[in-house]
């Protein structure tokens, strides 16, 4: 069932891909998991920072009122004229609210505040309330190599609103216990969304975090993961590293806290293969080269 959702159309490599040469600009994807803790954050902050890093621009989305993306880059609330919600509910256009060059060239925010909660139910009797995130982008995103959106831990409507304009769901699972518990729900979310909202939308990967080498229990996880969502799978795989959960507390993703921590090694390496798989950077070029 996993599978199926990437299976649609032409397929150059991996299912939804762009075709080898293609350059894409303002491929968004949704970076979601309904399980809290599994590091969708730390992803979002971290692959969104590399992404920069390797000369990309890159548009970080906050749509969790809990907004650990948004302080995560060192964003403080009281220094904000808007946030995300602003957006959502049409009081705002996301250039007054974005926030740029975070903490390092080419990363831009759209930032989240605790009002975001109210947007859930606020949105609940608006016309076209899954849509108000798209249709927030769609003045900017073509500025942008790439943009990647946090999502809440939860199936409701702002993950909803983050997948119906996402061209790929980006999911993070961690090396635990139970770590495809609610797969199969979060795949049928995924499913539903692409029959109703959005048909373009594809599983873009599946990021194995807080993996430790040293015991069997993330070796188990990392087999049963890479058995059901196969090709799917980013061959890097990241680390439990401490340096990646210190990183959030002092605003930097983790390349501007301890560039050379392993934590900031494995997700400057993810961020080179999402590049490449997802068409983009010298990284894009040159796999698309293979390709073709
Ligand atoms: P989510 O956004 O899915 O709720 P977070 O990204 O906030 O998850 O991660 C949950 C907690 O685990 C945070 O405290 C974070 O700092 C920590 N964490 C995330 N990834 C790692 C990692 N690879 N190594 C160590 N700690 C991590
Ligand atoms: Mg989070």
């Amino acid at each position: 069932m996993g599978r199926e959702l990437g299976s649609g159309g032409a397929r150059p490599g991996v299912g939804g891909h762009p075709e080898a040469g293609q350059r894409v600009r303002g491929r968004v994807l949704a970076i979601v998991n309904q399980k809290g803790g599994v590091g969708k954050s730390t992803t979002a902050v971290n692959l969104a920072a590399c992404v920069a890093e390797l000369g990309e621009r890159v548009l970080l989305v906050d749509m969790d009122p809990q907004a650990n993306a948004t302080s995560g880059v060192g964003i403080a609330r009281g220094s904000l004229s808007g946030s995300i919600y602003q957006c959502l509910i049409g009081a705002s256009q996301a250039e007054e609210v974005l926030v740029r060059d975070v903490g390092l060239p080419g990363l831009d925010v759209l930032p989240a505040t605790i009002d975001l909660a109210g947007a859930e139910v606020e949105l609940v009797s608006v016309l076209s309330r899954e849509y108000r995130l798209k249709e927030a982008l769609a003045g900017i995103r073509g500025e942008y190599g790439l943009v990647l959106v946090d999502s809440p831990p939860s199936l409701g409507l702002l993950t909803v609103n983050a997948l119906a304009v996402a061209d790929g769901a980006l999911i993070p699972i961690q090396c635990e216990y139970y770590a495809l518990e609610g797969v199969s729900q979060l795949m049928r979310t995924l499913e539903m969304v692409k029959r109703y909202l959005n048909p373009g939308l594809e599983i873009s990967g599946v990021l194995l975090t807080m993996y430790d080498p040293r015991t069997r229990l993330s070796e188990e996880v990392s087999r049963s993961v890479r058995e059901y969502f196969g090709d799917k799978v980013f061959k890097t795989v990241i680390p439990r590293n401490v340096r990646l959960s210190e990183a959030p507390s002092f605003g930097k993703p983790v390349i501007m806290y301890d560039g050379h921590s392993r934590g900031a090694e494995a997700y400057r390496q993810a961020a080179q293969e999402l590049l490449a798989r997802e068409g983009l950077g010298s990284a894009g070029a040159k796999a698309s080269e293979g390709r073709g």
